[in-house]
């Protein structure tokens, strides 16, 4: 959409673009965005509210009454006593690693007022047709939400297909390196492709697990990031394809803002 817009395939030119980066993008995507930095025409501004490895891992004192809890910022899996599996758990990352910091520029570098009621800035989205049920209207009044590839009815295959036909690299998917809605063709592709921003993620699944030992959360589950509850690294990508997930699952990422 970006390339699309910098050919005015789609109109108008964009004044700017945002990337609301939760520093922990396999390096693929970083390396990605710096080269398409250079082949856009307008600004892109690269906003984040921290690392989200770092705020998933930091327990937080309950003022109440002392205790510790951890944030459950990223969707985990999880085991109860009981040996069952539960669905993706609480999850805070899209709204507070996504869309605040992208809200808090807009505000900032477009002066909007507190209260505004009316509408001052469109936000495109790049969500594809395939993805149409994650379309969602915007939160506040002063941002209007428009989906230039849904009006254009192009699926993700068809915006490969642009990329190629006009002489672009075909991008990889944004997502966080650990992100649980991976599939497992994602997972093996981060394990192949970037092997350190795995390992990473296999200590990350670890220490998460770890953590909510730790501290005194609600949650009273053995955590994951595979939807299997298996450590990362105890599962084979290779052969064990079938019993884990089979597409990426950001249909359940129900802002779209992760991935495009
Ligand atoms: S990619 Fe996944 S882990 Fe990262 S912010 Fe989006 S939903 Fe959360």
């Amino acid at each position: 959409m970006a390339l699309m817009a910098a050919k005015k395939v789609v109109k108008p030119m964009p004044e700017v673009a945002l990337f609301a980066d939760t520093q922990a993008e396999p390096q693929y995507v970083y390396d990605h965005l710096e080269k398409l930095i250079k082949l856009l025409p307008y600004p892109v501004e690269i906003v984040t509210a921290g690392s989200l490895t770092e705020r998933s891992l930091t327990p937080k004192k309950r003022k109440s009454d002392g205790t510790t809890d951890l944030p459950a910022e990223i969707p985990l899996f999880g085991i109860n006593k009981s040996g069952q599996i539960t669905g993706a758990l609480g999850r805070q990352c899209t709204s507070n690693f996504k869309i605040k910091p992208i809200y808090d520029y807009l505000k900032k570098n477009y002066n909007i007022k507190r209260g505004e009621k009316n509408p001052q800035i469109t936000q495109w989205l790049g969500i594809s047709w395939d993805e149409v049920q994650r379309m969602k209207p915007s939160r506040v009044k002063w941002l209007v939400h428009d989906f230039p590839l849904i009006d254009l009815r192009m699926r993700r295959h068809h915006c490969e297909q642009w990329m190629s036909d006009n002489g672009f690299e075909v991008p990889p998917r944004s997502a966080c390196s650990y992100c649980p809605f991976h599939s497992d063709a994602e997972w093996r592709e981060v394990k192949i492709n970037a092997p350190e921003d795995f390992a990473q993620a296999v200590q990350f699944d670890k220490d998460i697990r770890q953590k909510f030992k730790e501290t005194d959360s609600k949650i009273k589950m053995e955590v994951y990031l595979h939807r299997s509850c298996k450590p990362l690294d105890e599962i084979d990508f290779e052969n064990d394809i079938d019993k884990g997930q089979q597409v990426f699952d950001f249909q359940s990422e129900c802002e779209g803002m992760c991935g495009v």
